[in-house]
């Protein structure tokens, strides 16, 4: 950021009173400008045995496998926006009552929030949208593990497979990290059949 969307004066980046990190602040406006992170949303849908995914027609991961996601717009709720994209990427219609959250995914080094719910198909009928390249449905040993596009989407497909054997579906959250070697670790924080959680206690 350089310029104050109000006024279009140069903005300076520094401490405000009473704050603890440098933010961009407009002195002719006296305005603080935050940045916070972006919210991410999506689905894992899931028609009889088969999951729906999608093969991205844009960069980043241009020509690899996802799942239907993007970025939470203002006047949505998380699962309005993941069904959203879902029909957007993979022209599926999902009802919310089919959806439930299923995993989150906190990335502080980029400074992105996933959320995915697990959403049931009423139907096969799909077709990729303008972002995408195609849309298919893949059985677990079909799934594309090698081309897929982001971490997130591989280790929400591990667990729903697993999950799917244990015919238990927890909420799970996650932090998503770069190990030493640049490799992005994913940490399990929390698991909503968790019995070592306070809540979970009598
Ligand atoms: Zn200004």
């Amino acid at each position: 950021m350089k310029f104050c969307q109000h006024c279009a004066e140069p903005v300076v980046r520094h401490v405000p009173p009473g704050d603890d990190r440098p933010r961009f602040c407009c002195r002719h406006c006296d305005i603080v400008f935050y940045e916070n992170p972006k919210n991410i949303v999506g689905t894992l849908p899931v028609f009889g045995e088969k999951v729906l995914l999608c093969r991205r027609a844009i960069e980043p991961r241009y020509g690899l496998w996802t799942l239907p996601a993007g970025f939470l717009e203002n006047g949505e709720t998380t699962l309005q926006g993941a069904i959203r994209e879902t029909r957007e990427e993979a022209g599926a219609i999902i009802q919310s009552m089919d959806c439930s959250l299923y995993t989150l995914f906190n990335l502080p080094d980029i400074n992105q929030v996933y959320f995915f719910f697990l959403a049931r198909l009423a139907s096969a009928d799909f077709q990729p949208g303008v972002e995408s390249l195609e849309a298919a449905l893949f059985c677990e040993d079909d799934i594309p593990w090698d081309e897929l596009a982001f971490s997130v989407v591989r280790v929400s497909l591990e667990h729903y497979f697993a999950d799917r054997r244990a015919m238990q579906f927890p909420v799970r959250m996650f932090d998503l990290r770069h190990s030493a070697e640049r490799r992005l670790q994913a940490t399990l924080i929390s698991s909503s059949t968790d019995t070592s959680s306070p809540w979970s206690r009598p």
